[in-house]
C-alpha cells in the first residue's frame, strides 16, 4: 500500500466515524457499534442508493461519498440511519418484497415470518 492509499484510508475511517457518531453511532436496529459493520442507510431509498440487486451493499465510494456529504451538512440526515451490515441486508430483503418500509416496523426475527 502506497502512502497515499493509506493516507486514503485513514482519511475515510476517521470520516465514517464522524458521520456514524452524528448518526447516533450504532445500528439501529441491534445496537451494533463496531466502525467496520456499519454501512448507512437511507430510510427511503433514493435513485442513488436504489440497488439493482438484492442484498448487494452500497458500493464502497457511494458509501464515502455518503460520509463525505453528512460530515459536510449537505445530506438529508431525517432520512439516513446507520445498519450494521447484517441488518442492512435484512431491510434490503423487505424493501424487495414489500415495498418502501422502516425499520421500525420491522420484525426482530424476520425468518420466521419467511416460510
Ligand atoms: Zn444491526
Amino acid at each position: 500500500m502506497t502512502i497515499t492509499q493509506e493516507y486514503n484510508e485513514k482519511h475515510h475511517l476517521a470520516t465514517k466515524i464522524y458521520a456514524v457518531d452524528i448518526l447516533g453511532g450504532q445500528c439501529v436496529m441491534c445496537g451494533q457499534n463496531n466502525i467496520f459493520a456499519l454501512e448507512f442507510d437511507h430510510i427511503k431509498p433514493t435513485r442513488q442508493s436504489r440497488r439493482p440487486q438484492l442484498g448487494r451493499s452500497l458500493s464502497r465510494r457511494s458509501a464515502e461519498n455518503t460520509a463525505i456529504r453528512i460530515v459536510n451538512g449537505t445530506e438529508d440526515l431525517t432520512n439516513l440511519q446507520v445498519l450494521c451490515g447484517s441488518c442492512h441486508l435484512i431491510k434490503t430483503y423487505y424493501e424487495g418484497n414489500h415495498g418502501n418500509i422502516t425499520i421500525r416496523s420491522l420484525n426482530k426475527n424476520p425468518a420466521q415470518e419467511v416460510k
